[in-house]
């Protein structure tokens, strides 16, 4: 079963974090994981690949138990973008189809947020966020006539964080939790 790709996925990123690793190690071996789950193309059921016309999609792929991660499938359509947002814990963004753009935000003494490195991630490519590096950005799809597909891992179940969305001029926070597109069990 195509499927059995992410079983193996999560069943070896369970066995790391059982380990209580550090996030050093998580962005070594679990970003190698993430690269090995998303060198296939072919095994991300269509039902997590659907596009919204105008909201990109959240779709939950799996949860673990104790919430120390999650595995979400985000699906962009053209010109779909977030807002300015930060995480709160680790991520690692790896591109299943198309292409991403991610645009890194840095807090400014005023208090606004100025946009600073701009990265393009191609398919086979995983992107890391984190509260101890840089953890406030702006992402895109890149591609203007096609869907772009990346899967992302949280350290935490990311449908639970309380996290925030930054106004571009004030730099006023907004509190947020994101949802899922698909119904929870
Ligand atoms: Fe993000």
């Amino acid at each position: 079963m195509q499927e059995d790709k992410l079983f193996t996925f999560v069943q070896a990123l369970t066995l790391l974090v059982d380990e209580q690793v550090s996030e050093e190690i998580i962005f070594t071996k679990g970003k190698a994981l993430l690269e090995t789950l998303i060198s296939d193309d072919d095994w991300l059921p269509d039902e997590f690949c659907k596009t919204h016309p105008e909201y990109y999609q959240q779709y939950l792929l799996f949860s673990d138990p104790l919430d120390r991660f999650s595995v979400v499938s985000f699906v962009w359509g053209p010109g779909q973008k977030t807002p300015i947002h930060n995480h709160t814990v680790w991520g690692m963004v790896g591109q299943l189809r198309g292409e991403e753009k991610e645009t890194a935000y840095h807090l400014q003494k005023d208090g606004n947020y100025q946009a600073g490195e701009v990265s393009i991630f191609q398919a086979g490519q995983v992107a890391m966020v984190s509260p101890n590096t840089h953890d406030v950005h702006v992402v895109e799809n890149n591609m203007s006539d096609k869907s772009s597909i990346s899967i992302h891992v949280y350290g935490g179940n990311i449908g639970k964080i309380k996290r925030a969305v930054f106004h571009p001029e004030t730099g006023a926070k907004k509190l947020f939790v994101s949802g899922y597109a698909n119904a929870l069990p």
